[in-house]
């Protein structure tokens, strides 16, 4: 049906909702109103009693003023209907309502009603705007619920008010029949109207139950359409890839875990190893995250799943997201397994060609069983022997483009993604969609929480005199700096100033800087000394951030810990609280900081829980800035939220996994509508997910 077809909707007004995005009949049908008003429960003010009733009135401003002084500002708008007034009062946000509200808007508010003198009012009322006055006023003819349509300037200047927009869409209803693709039995299952039904509720609902479940059932449609989408694909990649299975004889793990690792495995720990143990036998290629907090153990982990593939004659690739961890990596790699006889190679970007050139041809023969780097370097034009494992450290986004890359050159190995970003479990179902997860949710014994402060400058000096005594008990301590592309260069002086500073302040202590433009080889002697605990204060930017371990460190001072986001903290404060010490974070803040920066360092004070964090970081960012928008992954869903839905997602996602398991290939009868729909749905698909 073409727009300009349903009576009303001339050329400029097609052109006017072009701009919302609504370029057919059926756009039009699936714009959804923004919110109902339910006109069965709105009272006419002239009706209320001013007892304190929590009702919803509608009007239009009739006047604003703001009264009072200082503490006792306030803004009041008097809203009026056909049977009188009431005045809303505002205490606080005052500006913020007052540019919201004019003179002639119409608008409701709902909040409980009270009677002062001759005044009702209501105190902070919700409140809701509307372009026209068909939602608003009170003592029309309409009755019933009312959607409510977002509206646009180009709406406005073309007179399409939520009433037409209605009327046109129940026309479209009236003339189109929209086709059921949800199987019968499951429409029956959880209750949902027929889609065409679910249209009519939606825009025009006799009750709010109707619209609400309406609502329910597009969501359902959207995440069941992406879970069949998950496990087709998923399927598709397990059958096609035959894994190389890891054999049974394991000289190497043995020597590791019985004579090398100096401590008992977590439980967590023994979970994920065993887990990956199935994977890599079990013919498919793995796939596998380990989630676990900062200083769960992750790395031992990689370890165990490296052996088990050298042990069957493969090498392991280890990659890590900085040059500084890569290092690391292979120091402690080194220490663990050179006595068992395994090789292992570090990779850098400085490295002298001769140096290079060896390592690579010990890749290439054979002779090198591990090799660690960067991503970057890893991707380059290395060729292995038999790579039978890459391990991805502490970056969770790079999982699915990494296959993808290794495919291209003709590689299969298994892979395994280390991340301690804990996302609720929502987002990991969608997100890390094509992944299995492990999940360690215990620490190593004997860690006690790190005791997190946040100080103002006034509280500098006492500060000091605790690190003092820190060091002078054998402790280590962190002083970070905050360090963000835009202002680079003054956060550098900031930090290099901070250095010289503190040489001042703490005449007796050994301070090194780390900062990400030093050269490879001064970032690694300077991180050297530190670990070898040659240093006592490490001044550094967030080039620490991610998976540095020195466990006798145990004080960390963070600067402008207010320009910090949540994560970042949590990952910071990582660094310390890893050994026996009892380990001290200070949170250093100018004296104005936002709200929210407040209340990231408040959280930080109240938890250490990183699961706890992730969660109120995400609701202080919502899902798209919490994991880096696009470059997430992260799958968009029209109707339905990530967040707030997550059990429909479940559910949508059990209905999707037991149809396919009884109708594969979308066969039987009772599924071809919804195949037809599938088919082109999964193939827009499998280009986001880049697998073939
Ligand atoms: P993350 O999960 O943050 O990568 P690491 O793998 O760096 O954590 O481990 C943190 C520290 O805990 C390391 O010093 C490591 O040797 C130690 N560790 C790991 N597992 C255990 C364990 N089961 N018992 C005691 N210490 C452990
Ligand atoms: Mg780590």
């Amino acid at each position: 049906m073409i727009i300009t077809d349903i009576p009303g909707i001339s050329t400029a007004r097609a052109k006017a909702l072009q701009q919302s995005d609504i370029l057919t009949a059926e756009d039009l049908a699936f714009f959804f109103p923004r919110i109902y008003i339910d006109k069965r429960r709105i009272v006419p003010i002239g009706q209320l009693a001013g007892q304190g009733e929590k009702v919803t009135v509608t009007g239009r401003v009739h006047a604003l003023q703001e009264a009072g002084f200082g503490r006792k500002k306030r803004l009041e708008v008097i809203l009026a209907d056909q049977t009188g007034q009431l005045k809303g009062v505002w205490f606080k946000r005052i500006d913020y309502f007052r540019k919201m509200l004019n003179k002639g808007d119409y608008v409701s508010f709902y909040g409980s009603i009270k009677r002062f003198g001759k005044y009702l009012t209501v105190a902070h009322p919700d409140v809701d705007k509307f372009s026209d006055d068909s939602a608003a006023s009170a003592t029309s003819s309409t009755k019933g619920i009312i959607p409510v349509y977002s509206s646009s300037q180009f709406f406005k200047k073309t007179y399409i008010t939520s009433g037409t927009i209605q009327k046109w869409i129940l026309t479209v209803l009236d003339k189109h029949r929209f086709k059921e693709f949800l199987p019968a039995y499951i429409l029956e299952e959880f209750s949902f109207p027929e889609r065409n039904h679910a249209l009519r509720w939606i825009h025009s609902p006799e009750t709010p139950e109707q619209h609400h479940i309406a609502l329910q059932r597009f969501k359902f449609e959207e995440f069941f359409l992406f879970e069949l989408s998950v496990y087709t694909l998923k399927k598709k990649r397990t059958e096609k890839t035959a894994g190389l299975i890891v054999a049974d004889t394991k000289p190497y793990t043995h020597h590791f875990f019985n004579k090398t690792l100096p401590f008992q495995l977590t439980q967590g720990q023994k979970n994920s190893l065993s887990q990956i143990k199935v994977d890599m036998r079990s013919g498919h290629s793995m796939n596998r995250l380990i989630q676990g907090d900062v200083g769960s153990g992750k790395t031992v982990v990689a370890i165990g799943a490296m052996l088990m593939a050298i042990d069957s004659g493969y090498q392991a690739a280890m990659m890590a997201p900085t040059e500084i961890l890569a290092e690391q990596h292979a120091r402690t790699l080194t220490k663990w397994l050179n006595p068992a006889g395994v090789s292992v190679r570090l990779l850098t970007g400085k490295q002298k060609k001769a140096l290079r050139d060896d390592i690579l041809t010990d890749v290439m023969s054979g002779r090198a069983h591990i090799v660690v780097g960067t991503h970057a370097i890893i991707q380059e034009s290395i060729q292995f022997h038999r790579l039978g494992l890459v391990v991805i450290d502490e970056q969770h986004r790079f999982g699915v483009a990494q296959r993808a890359l290794l495919r291209d050159k003709g590689l299969n190995p298994h892979i395994l993604v280390m991340s301690a970003t804990p996302i609720p479990r929502s987002l990991a179902m969608t997100l890390y969609s094509d992944l299995d997860l492990s999940v360690i949710r215990d620490l190593p014994p004997g860690r006690t929480p790190v005791s997190t402060r946040v100080l103002k400058e006034g509280e500098r000096k006492a500060a000091y005199s605790f690190v003092k005594k820190q060091i002078e008990k054998g402790g280590q301590v962190y002083v970070i700096y905050p360090l963000v592309e835009e202002s680079e260069a003054l956060d550098l002086k900031n930090a290099t100033e901070g250095y010289e500073q503190l040489k001042a302040d703490f005449p007796d202590a050994r301070i090194g800087l780390l900062h990400g433009r030093m050269r490879s080889d001064e970032k690694e002697s300077v991180m050297d000394a530190f670990t070898q605990h040659d240093l006592d204060i490490l001044v550094s930017t967030t080039v620490i951030e991610v998976g540095v371990d020195v466990p006798n460190a145990s004080v960390m001072l963070i600067e402008h810990a207010e320009r910090f986001g949540l994560s970042q903290l949590h990952q910071l404060r990582g660094r310390i609280g890893r050994g026996e010490r009892k380990s001290f974070c200070f949170l250093m803040t100018d004296y104005k900081k936002s709200k929210e920066a407040q209340q990231r360092l408040r959280t930080m004070e109240e938890t250490n829980d990183g699961f706890k964090i992730a969660e109120a970081d995400l609701k202080l960012r919502g899902p798209g800035d919490f994991l880096g928008t696009r470059q997430s992954g992260l799958p968009e869903f029209r109707f339905a939220d990530i967040l707030n839905d997550s059990h429909l997602l479940e559910v949508a996602k059990k209905s999707a996994g037991s149809l396919l398991q009884s109708d594969p290939g979308l066969n039987k009868p009772e599924h071809s509508s919804l195949r037809s729909v599938f088919l082109p749905y999964l193939k827009q698909k499998k280009t986001f997910f880049n697998i073939s």
